[in-house]
C-alpha cells in the first residue's frame, strides 16, 4: 500500500507518543487531532489493512477499528450470499 500520504499527516511533528495513549483521555485527544488530519481515510486504512492493533490511527481506536473490521467481514459474508 502506497504510504506517501504519511508525510501529510497532522501528526508529522508530533512525539508519537500521543498517538499511543494509555487511557481514554488521551485517545480522545489524539483523536481530536485526527480529526481534521487531510490524510484521515488513507491512514485509517492503512491501519485496517495492516492489522495495526495499537494507538489511534485515522481518528479511530483500537476498539473502534476493530468493530469496523468486523462490520466489514459481516458485509463481505452477506454481499457473497
Ligand atoms: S489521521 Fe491522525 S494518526 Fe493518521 S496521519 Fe493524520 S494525525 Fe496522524
Amino acid at each position: 500500500m502506497d504510504t506517501e500520504w504519511m508525510t501529510a499527516g497532522k501528526c508529522q511533528d508530533m512525539p508519537p507518543s500521543v498517538f499511543f495513549p494509555n487511557d481514554g483521555v488521551g485517545v480522545e485527544i489524539a483523536r481530536r487531532i485526527c480529526a481534521d488530519c487531510p490524510v484521515k481515510a488513507p491512514c485509517l486504512e492503512y491501519a485496517l489493512l495492516n492489522r495495526i492493533d495499537h494507538g489511534v490511527w485515522g481518528g479511530s481506536s483500537e476498539r473502534e477499528r476493530r468493530r469496523i473490521a468486523r462490520r466489514r467481514r459481516l458485509e463481505t459474508v452477506n454481499d457473497s450470499r
